[in-house]
């Protein structure tokens, strides 16, 4: 049985990895550079894409929300006037905790690629099962709010393994937490040294400017065909 069941799991993940570089190829096609955007429930990510996604330098950005449930997220982003494409995973997915290739698939037809340059895709709030699923995209971002404790690296190493950005976010309210920054970042080393890292506050707005020009290098070297 056990045997069985491995197999099935690594069949999937095949599966996956083939609609993902077609959704991949398809996105290049377009133009459109794509980020997949991930964190646990309540980091703070779409607080940090309304602080930046209505004025990156040269960049027109779309996001497209993924959510078991509702679209309050997409509603606060679409406020900003840049297009946003509501994707649930319930009840047509069976309330999966992550988007997969398939489901970012089946939204291709909705979203406006010739209208922009950057996709952000809101995964699903989670720390597990969002790393193990490519959905095309060219990076991967993922928020650590000091919040959640600076253990996290090593309790959820693929999440943090597979980003190519970590946005330690909340960090205003290090005076009123026990919360070891060195530990975190020392911890992020121990399973992705290569993992670049930003500090920022959602909510003071520190470190917003160096996010902005991330998302605006990566768009960059995205045009240049440097991100393999
Ligand atoms: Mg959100």
């Amino acid at each position: 049985m056990h045997r069985t069941k491995v197999r099935i799991v690594e069949d999937a993940l095949d599966a996956n990895n083939t609609i993902a570089q077609a959704n991949r190829a398809d996105f290049d096609r377009a133009g459109v550079t794509v980020v997949n955007f991930m964190s646990a429930p309540g980091a703070g990510k779409t607080s940090l894409l309304e602080r930046v996604v209505g004025d990156v330098p040269q960049v027109r950005v779309g996001v497209l929300e993924g959510d078991v449930q509702g679209s309050m997220d997409a509603e606060r982003l679409a406020g900003l006037h840049v297009p946003v494409t509501q994707l649930n995973t319930d009840p047509s997915f069976g309330g999966e905790c992550h988007l997969d290739a398939n489901m970012v698939r089946s939204a291709l037809p909705e979203l406006p690629l010739q209208e922009i340059d950057m996709l952000v895709i809101e995964n699903v709030g989670n720390l597990v099962c969002p790393a193990e699923f490519k959905v095309g995209e060219d990076v991967r971002v993922m928020v650590s709010s000091v919040t959640e404790g600076e253990d996290k690296p090593l309790k959820y190493p693929l999440m943090f393994r597979t980003c190519d950005l970590v946005l330690v976010n909340k960090i205003d309210l290090l005076p009123h937490l026990d919360y070891d920054l060195d530990r975190f970042l020392y911890n992020v080393d121990q399973v992705n040294p290569a993992a670049e890292r930003l500090l920022v506050s959602a909510r003071t707005g520190a470190g917003i400017d160096a996010w902005r020009d991330w998302l605006s290098d990566v768009a960059a070297r995205s045009r240049e065909g440097a991100i393999a």
